[in-house]
């Protein structure tokens, strides 16, 4: 057996052994080709079928209905930022963000530059400690679309409910709770997410955007830029992120054969709850910053009674074979990551440990 320990990473993130290790064994003969995936043309059968297969398997496993394109593009999350605007921009329409913290921010900073753009809604006097409840968004008429994003990845709050927007887009960043939960895809005029938290390795980002709304998408725009350019050759237009969405089939190969969006909902309930409990359990020694409505099941941020202990926990926390447990430079403490290929043992091993180390330093 390889060396494997729990990798609690905000992203890239773990991924589960099997698909690894199918991908270490196909690596350098791919079919019996004599050569690696890698290395052929894109548009050969073998890349094709690969392509072809992971666009079926989002489809299925994320249960996309045909209202909506899939696209598979490059530049990750952070190039939606700004591609969003452009597409969807129009004459006397403004841009609207809800600003929950580090991510938002970045794509509001976007948004800015192509257009006209308000922020409806900012938790920043609380430190961006919870998300804002469906019913307090309602898109102005004179909305482009509604920006949110899911799922703060560096401050740990999740949207419980998703707000209706009506003939508003309802725009998300889905980057790091994306296949984590079933979606009303109705409700939504497009998401998107880079694939390095739930999805796959880096490299590949996952637009899901309904046909209105790509209709009336901009095509005076840089040929790769405009959505419009990505669908007549399912997202080759050029040359895709070939390694990337295969490992992104062999991941979502293993949701699916281990139950699928369902199972995975029902292990990031499990793996939150479990770290929620040693947290509130704990009498108040470890603390949670964020609203409880609005907790990430997916990134779980907690603080120790010092910077000290944090930097201790972290340190000792690697000695037992987990990691990635450090907060975001930006907002320090200890965050625990725990995406689709966190076993739930892994979860276990981080309640147990934090008793543990509790006991030691209290
Ligand atoms: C990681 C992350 C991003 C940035 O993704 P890239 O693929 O690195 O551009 C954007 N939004 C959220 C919510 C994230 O977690």
């Amino acid at each position: 057996m390889p060396k494997r320990i729990f990798n609690f990473a905000a992203g890239p993130c773990t991924l589960p052994l099997p698909a690894l290790e199918k991908a270490a064994a196909e690596f350098v003969d791919y079919n019996a080709a004599g050569m690696s995936l890698i290395e052929m043309s894109h548009r050969g059968k073998h890349y094709e079928a690969v392509h072809n297969q992971a666009l079926d398997l989002l489809r299925e496993v994320l249960g996309v209905p045909d209202t909506h394109e899939i696209l598979l593009l490059q530049g990750g999350a952070t190039l939606q930022f700004g591609m969003v605007p452009l597409n969807l921009r129009a004459e006397g329409k403004t841009f609207e963000y809800v600003n929950s913290g580090a991510w938002a921010k970045k794509a509001i900073s976007d948004g800015k530059k192509v257009g006209p753009t308000r922020v409806v809604w900012t938790d920043e006097a609380n430190k961006f400690t919870r998300m804002p409840q469906a019913a307090e968004l309602k898109p102005g008429a004179d909305a482009a679309y509604l920006h949110i994003t899911s799922n703060e990845t560096i401050g740990g709050i999740e949207f419980a409910g998703f707000p209706d927007t009506g003939s508003v887009p309802l725009v998300a960043d889905m980057s790091s709770d994306i296949l984590s939960r079933t979606i009303a895809f109705e409700r939504f005029g497009l998401i998107y997410a880079g694939a390095q938290k739930n999805l796959g390795p880096a490299g590949n980002a996952v637009v899901i955007v309904r046909k209105d709304v790509l209709a009336a998408s901009r095509e005076d725009l840089p040929a790769y830029l405009a959505y419009k350019s990505h669908v007549p050759d399912k997202s080759m237009y050029n040359t895709p992120a070939v390694f990337a969405i295969y490992m992104m089939k062999l991941n979502l190969e293993w949701v699916k054969s281990v139950g699928g969006l369902a199972e995975m909902d029902k292990r990031a309930g499990r793996r939150s709850d479990l770290v929620y409990q040693a947290i509130d359990g704990s009498g108040g020694w470890f603390r949670s910053p964020v609203d409880k409505a609005s907790r990430s099941r997916m990134n779980v941020v907690f603080r120790l009674p010092s910077e000290e202990l944090e930097e201790k926990f972290i340190a000792e926390a690697g000695k037992a074979e987990m990691s990635g447990l450090k907060g975001h430079r930006s907002v320090g403490g200890v965050r625990a990551s725990m995406y689709n290929a966190m076993p739930v043992e892994g979860a276990e091993r981080l309640a147990q440990f934090m008793a543990d180390f509790k006991k030691r330093n209290a």
